[in-house]
């Protein structure tokens, strides 16, 4: 069984972020565990701490044949215990990781904060993690009121925002069962089902995990379908969104593949601001109003190399179905002044 050094781990969860569309900062030494960084997204921004270990299976004849445990070892010790330090104005996580199958569990911060009993585990079911590396995301009721919590790499940053309301849902079973229906199908859980059975402390919290659940499903799909490449110029190099065609605001917009298209993070800013576009016979255009604009008020710069670097038709997805649909492509044209 795969078990990956402290540092191993850590480039996991840097990854995951990274990958997810989060940035951090290392504010501890790159030996040092826990490893404590500040996570942040737009005007987001959070100090969290991080305990991770290995997810190991069992521990002996005792204990139910489908458990899986982290096995804390190394903290420091009071009084010939060992204790987990809290985050001091920021967020404490504890965190286990399945390396074969790509999963994390998290684990409540509130429920360990006392000192720990000798050989110390957290243990989690391995059909909470089997369920995440379906669907992304899955709450475990790990019967003594903790919430535990399985989740796919592209959730990270999503969980570190949310941790201590998803954890805490944990003391209301209704609640766990609506977040259980997110983790399944985020897409089919309406927001006044949300707003009618958790209360309103937490459903900030429930809507913004679907949100991120629904988020990651389609970057995830739109990246895989055009192979991690720029539509409009072809760039790979991890510079990539997933862009909604039909804008999320819009009426009718979807999460389907079909609403999206690979996009470096140039492309899809000068998309956003409508200076290029493809239509739906997939040929590119710049917009030449805004492209005078700019030669006349002196922000040409590196106009030229623009053009040349977008693809007269766009890159496709070698799979049909994945191939932007017209219908979109002409109403969101039309919605963002496209004449073409
Ligand atoms: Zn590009």
């Amino acid at each position: 069984m795969a078990r990956l050094p402290k540092p191993g781990l850590f480039k996991v969860v840097e990854r995951s972020l990274l990958d997810s569309g989060w940035s951090f900062l290392h504010l501890s030494a790159p030996t040092e565990h826990p490893a404590t960084y500040q996570v942040y997204r737009d005007e987001r921004s959070f100090r969290v701490k991080i305990y991770i270990w290995n997810l190991s299976h069992g521990g002996g004849a005792q204990r139910p044949a489908d458990e899986y445990r982290i096995q804390i070892t190394g903290l420091p010790e009071v009084n010939g215990a060992q204790q987990f330090i809290p985050q001091i104005g920021g967020k404490t996580v504890i965190l286990g990781w399945w390396d074969e199958v790509g999963v994390f569990a998290g684990f409540d911060f509130s429920f360990h904060s006392n000192p720990l009993g000798s050989s110390p585990s957290i243990q989690i079911r391995e059909d909470a993690l089997r369920a995440a590396h379906t669907s992304g995301f899955a709450p475990h009721n790990r019967g003594n009121g903790e919430l535990a919590i399985a989740f796919k790499p592209n959730f990270i940053g999503a969980y570190f925002e949310n941790l201590e309301a998803l954890h805490k849902t944990g003391e209301v079973p209704a609640e766990i069962e609506v977040l259980r229906e997110i983790g399944e199908s985020p897409e089919k859980v309406a927001d006044d089902e949300i707003e009618r059975k958790v209360p309103s402390e937490r459903r900030y919290a429930l809507v913004s995990t679907k949100r991120a659940l629904r988020e990651a499903g389609f970057r995830d799909r739109v990246l895989t379908a055009y192979g991690h490449q720029c539509a409009m110029c072809g760039i790979q190099l991890k510079l990539l969104d997933a862009a909604h065609i039909l804008p999320v605001n819009a009426p009718n917009s979807t999460d389907e593949t079909r609403n999206g298209v690979a996009l470096c993070t140039l492309h899809h800013r000068a998309f956003d601001r409508s200076f290029v576009t493809f239509d739906k016979d997939y040929k590119t255009y710049v917009d030449e109003d805004q492209a005078k604009e700019f030669s006349v008020t002196g922000h040409n710069g590196g106009l030229d190399g623009f053009r040349n670097n977008i693809r007269p038709l766009i890159i496709l997805p070698p799979d049909k179905k994945d191939h932007p649909d017209p219908n979109f492509v002409s109403t969101a044209n039309a919605m963002r002044g496209w004449a073409v």
